[in-house]
């Protein structure tokens, strides 16, 4: 019979977790799998932790079981950690056009692979190109100062935003779709790690192996997948979206459009809303990406234990005060990163932070963010929050009127004085010393203060010396989300799927992804 047994200690992350099974419960056990693996960094010793699926024969099992994290294997647990079944049964046939999907993130991806796994004719539009080409192209624009290319970038090609990223996967399911989407990941080449690791992250280097693989595979299921394809208005007729037209003029027609655009494809989001999408402001957090020596927060994490080989420290914070002041939070925590300029436009400036999957860097950054709410964006309309956002890009650029981003110590921002000095920092294009606290309204620089103030109190040296605040983080997620039905159709333009990060829905490769996934079973659904 089969067992779950929790909370055994592992010597190291990567460790066969038999002898420690078999040591805790003092009988013999015919095998033991880890289904999950986590770092335990509470208390003075950080210690590795796994969840493990433990064959057992049965006279011994009755001998252990009830012992504390020791139970029996549930059916519970099979769908948690198990093989998922096929999620989405093949369409029997399909006539007529192709479903549209617009857009290669997470969403646009996981969309394509579900209606390609069913049998769905998919082309998949992408404005941006392969990663071959696009890598090169961001390395360029970093070091070299080539001209940033408004189709070709962080933000836009292969992969969407989350290619230049950490690679967080964050969500601790590995049941259902998630695990759907783990388990696609892997066999794409992702490590398999991810399907057992709390807290999995892909790294940049990862994500850029992986992205020609999945290509491959999409291409094998049919998909037809086209970079350097602007998509820059839909087809509508007798009121439903009947396909897409591209910057080139060509028009393709579709069965259903899926656009997973992303927060930053303004152009495309203003489209959609201008030929009949319903949509509304919704609220979204700005601020600042603090940047640490790793050491730092290492120390503060591992305490003496720190450099005894311990991954990377990372860290997440909330900061919620009573009354009526702002909430605010980290977000996005890349241990060993790098900032990054996060930007798809001329002559505007946004932050961000990427980690390679052996998070090696000396760095460690992340965003500290406050909450602001549509009234603040003192415009009206639902797309009000991209000229919010766009006017604080542009204040930002022109600090130094290049991609040189604006910076501040901690301690000088809290004390209201200019940096003299700026500590050594990964952003790839330099930074200048800048009051931060000119960028932003007076309300969310309070709260940018309050936040700082208290992380410090939860993590020593948040706040201190080595502390350097880079500014913009503005595209945490999208000011606009667009309606959509229970059937996932938008609300005013039937046929349009708005999909992912910038119609509103989900924050995050996992999150976007699953959007993705789920559009595409309603697409099925809805087709019969
Ligand atoms: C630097 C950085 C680091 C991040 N780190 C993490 C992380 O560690 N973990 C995490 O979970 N999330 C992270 N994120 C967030 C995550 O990447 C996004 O939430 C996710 O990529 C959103 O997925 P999406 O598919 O909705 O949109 P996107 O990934 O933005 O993809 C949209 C795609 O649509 C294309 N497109 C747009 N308009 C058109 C058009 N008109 N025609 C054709 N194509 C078009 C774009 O070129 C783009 O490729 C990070 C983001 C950034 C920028």
């Amino acid at each position: 019979m089969f067992l779950m047994v929790s909370e055994v200690t592992l010597a190291e992350r990567d460790s066969d977790p038999i002898h420690a099974v078999a040591a805790r419960l003092g009988v013999s056990i015919a095998s033991a799998v880890a289904v999950k693996r986590s770092l335990d960094a509470r208390g003075h010793r950080p210690r590795w932790l796994a969840v493990c699926k433990v064959e057992i024969a049965d006279r011994d099992a009755a001998r252990v079981e009830g012992l504390h994290g020791v139970r029996r294997w549930s059916q519970r647990d099979e769908e948690r950690y198990g093989e998922p079944e096929a999620l989405v049964p093949r369409v029997r046939r399909w006539s007529g056009p192709p479903v549209v999907v617009v857009g290669s993130g997470p969403a646009g991806l996981f969309a394509a692979r579900t209606l390609g796994d069913a049998g769905v004719p998919v082309v998949l539009l992408e404005r941006g190109q392969a990663v071959e080409q696009r890598v090169p192209e961001v390395k360029d624009f970093w070091k070299r100062r080539k001209p940033l290319d408004p189709e070709n970038n962080l933000l836009f090609g292969e992969g969407g935003a989350g290619t230049f990223s950490d690679g967080k996967l964050t969500t601790r399911r590995r049941d259902g779709e998630v695990g759907q989407i783990m388990r696609y990941l892997v066999e794409v080449g992702a490590d398999p790690s991810i399907l057992e690791t709390a807290h999995a992250h892909l790294g940049t280097d990862a994500l850029r192996k992986i992205l020609p693989t999945l290509r491959a595979r999409l291409g094998e299921l049919g998909v037809e997948v086209r970079f350097g394809a602007r998509v820059v208005d839909l087809i509508v007729e007798r009121g439903r979206c009947a396909g897409v037209v591209l910057a080139s003029g060509e028009r393709v027609a579709a069965h259903a459009v899926l656009v997973a655009a992303g927060h930053s494809a303004r152009d495309t989001l203003e489209m959609m809303v201008r030929r009949g999408a319903r949509a509304v402001a919704r609220p979204m957090a700005v601020g600042v990406r603090i940047e640490h020596p790793q050491r730092v927060i290492d120390e503060a994490r591992y305490g003496r234990r720190a450099g005894e080989g311990l991954p990377p420290a990372s860290y997440r914070l909330t900061w919620s005060p009573p009354g009526q002041a702002r909430r605010a939070h980290t977000f996005c925590m890349c241990p060993g990163g790098t900032v990054v300029p996060a930007v798809n436009a001329a002559e505007r400036l946004v932050v961000n932070g990427m980690s390679y999957a052996a998070r090696g860097g000396s760095w460690a950054n992340s965003a500290v963010v406050v909450g602001i709410q549509p009234q603040d964006f003192g415009g009206t309309g639902p797309l009000a929050g991209y000229a919010w956002q766009d006017a604080l890009e542009a204040r930002a650029f022109a600090v130094a009127g290049d991609w040189r981003a604006p910076a501040q110590r901690v301690v000088d921002f809290l004390a209201d004085r200019g940096s003299a000095s700026l500590p050594r920092s990964s952003y790839p294009m330099g930074i200048v010393s800048h009051p931060l606290a000119a960028l932003f309204p007076p309300g969310l620089v309070a709260g940018l203060k309050g936040a700082l103030l208290h992380f410090d109190s939860q993590l020593a040296g948040f706040a201190g010396e080595e502390a350097l605040l880079i500014a913009p983080e503005s595209r945490t997620t999208s000011p606009v989300r667009l309606l959509r039905g229970d059937d996932r159709q938008s609300e005013g333009l039937p046929g349009l799927y708005p999909v992912g990060e910038g119609a509103g829905y989900g924050g995050g490769i996992i999150s976007t992804a699953l959007d993705g996934l789920k559009a595409a079973r309603a697409v099925i659904a809805a087709a019969g």
